[in-house]
């Protein structure tokens, strides 16, 4: 189980409560199958904004893609292979392996997707924060 990395609301200093459990989820990563869930936190004090907040942990959302089941680990390995060391499907299949990953040719296709998608997204955010921080601050 994993909460928010902070126990008091960031608004006011109160102490955070349980606002909700998640549902367990599974991710595969490269040291093995990981069951976890998160408890999602609010603030005690019912006049501040933070008690109609969530508060979640950074750690269970950097785990893996919500949408996915495998861990952003394997998903960064998976995609160095493929775009930064230029292996084929086949031999990521390999590799995963080695970590006793079993899936299928799709699955990596798909991943290398999602990889593609983040690293567009990685340097759309990094040029928009260059040019703020150098060009336009005038
Ligand atoms: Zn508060």
């Amino acid at each position: 189980m994993l909460e928010p990395e902070f126990k008091n609301c960031p608004l006011c200093g109160d102490g955070l409560v349980k606002k909700y459990n998640t549902n367990e989820k599974t991710v595969i990563t490269l040291k093995g199958k990981l069951v976890c869930w998160e408890r999602v936190l609010k603030c005690r004090n019912k006049d501040c904004k933070g008690n109609l907040m969530s508060f979640h942990s950074s750690e269970y959302k950097s785990l893996a893609l919500s949408s996915m089941n495998f861990g952003t680990d394997v998903l960064a390995l998976e995609g160095g292979l493929r775009f930064s060391e230029h292996k084929t499907i086949d031999e990521v299949l390999d590799k995963l392996s080695f970590y006793g990953i079993h899936t299928n040719r799709a699955t990596v296709s798909k991943h290398s997707d999602k990889y593609l998608a983040l690293i567009s997204g990685y340097h759309k955010e990094n040029k928009r924060q260059f040019w703020k921080t150098t060009c336009c601050s005038q």
